[in-house]
């Protein structure tokens, strides 16, 4: 396992068994994913399929360049795919008050028009007509001719593929999976559950392959029952340790975003992960990894020591290395 990035700017961890490489999330652009995935000895080209978490920008920036370069599938839930695809969308509607001046000008164009007319006399009216209703039967020629001219000649099915495929939305292979319905890509079995974040329909992972057990849990406001319950008996658990709420509270967010970031459906601070880490967690993990820390309200040094504080009693008894994952730069790979 491998984290290429973690953290607000940007997610993104290679999961592999000796068989089966799957990238989780695609949070940076393409050209620094494979970067990333050079620097840390991951051969881009043995990559099997892109997992997606969730369509927030920090986990799917990279993910439309990235899986038609690779040609891998993309693994993702409907609502997910759905949420992806209108984000990348140019908005086609317009505002109300974009629509009521549009409006008002068409009125001012068909007034002058009318009054145009009504100054040039009855006289002028019916040469005007008489132009009109030649010009309608020229166009109606030509539509018949259009009709004439066969499909192929006027759209080549090539060049509509390579349209579709050129759009920002196009993977060149997708699979949607249900939270709580187990799943694998090649010999890795997947556990998607759902967990409580302010996106479409967000998800963690538990990997199964060659007797390990690997749990990622990051984007959470909160560790509700059923994401316990994922991360038993896991080799590798890796949390979210997001902020620590002093920094948070006097820090450089708007109040909104403050509020955001500690709500339910927001993101899980230091005391969170150490509550559960002392009080809820099995304690069997080999590796401890804290995820996704902010920049603006953490410090590596206070997830590090709120973490270490709640495993007290369990570090040197089962191992639980405990791994900082990095924004910077790829995390340590971890051998299990
Ligand atoms: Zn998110
Ligand atoms: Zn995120």
């Amino acid at each position: 396992m491998t984290v290429l990035s973690s953290g607000s700017r940007g997610n993104s961890t290679v999961v592999s068994s000796s068989r089966t490489r799957v990238l989780v999330d695609a949070g940076l652009s393409c050209r620094e994913l494979l970067r990333r995935m050079a620097a840390a000895n991951e051969d881009p080209a043995t990559l099997d399929a892109i997992l997606i978490t969730h369509e927030h920008q920090d986990h799917v920036a990279g993910l439309g360049v990235l899986a038609r370069k690779l040609r891998i599938p993309v693994f993702l839930t409907e609502p997910t795919h759905r949420a992806w695809v209108r984000m990348l969308t140019p908005r086609t509607t317009m505002t109300y008050a974009h629509w009521v001046e549009l409006r008002a000008q068409q009125r001012a164009a068909a007034a002058a028009e009318q009054a145009a007319r009504e100054a040039v006399g009855e006289h002028a009216n019916d040469i005007i007509e008489q132009i009109f209703a030649e010009s309608d039967a020229e166009i109606a020629a030509e539509a018949e001719t259009a009709e004439a001219v066969p499909e192929a000649e006027v759209a080549e099915p090539v060049d509509a593929l390579s349209k579709v495929r050129a759009a920002p939305t196009y993977l060149p292979a997708i699979e949607h999976f249900q939270a709580g319905v187990n799943f694998a890509i090649g010999d890795i079995a997947i556990t998607p559950f759902t967990i409580p974040h302010d996106a479409a329909d967000p998800c963690g992972f538990v990997f199964e392959a060659e007797g390990m057990r690997i749990g990622i849990a990051t984007d959470l406001g909160y560790i509700p029952t059923n994401v316990k319950q994922a991360l038993k008996r896991c080799d590798v658990v890796m949390l979210e340790s997001n902020h620590d709420l002093e920094m948070l509270r006097d820090g450089p967010y708007p109040w909104s975003v403050k509020q955001r970031v500690m709500s339910r459906v927001g993101h899980l601070s230091n005391d969170a992960a150490s509550e559960f880490l002392e009080k809820e967690y099995d304690g069997g993990a080999a590796y401890v990894i804290l995820a996704h820390l902010s920049e603006s309200n953490n410090l590596p040094s206070l997830a590090r020591i709120a973490a270490e504080n709640a495993l007290a009693g369990r570090m040197g008894l089962l191992g639980n290395k405990l791994v900082l994952a990095q924004q910077g730069e790829p995390t340590e790979s971890i051998c299990l």
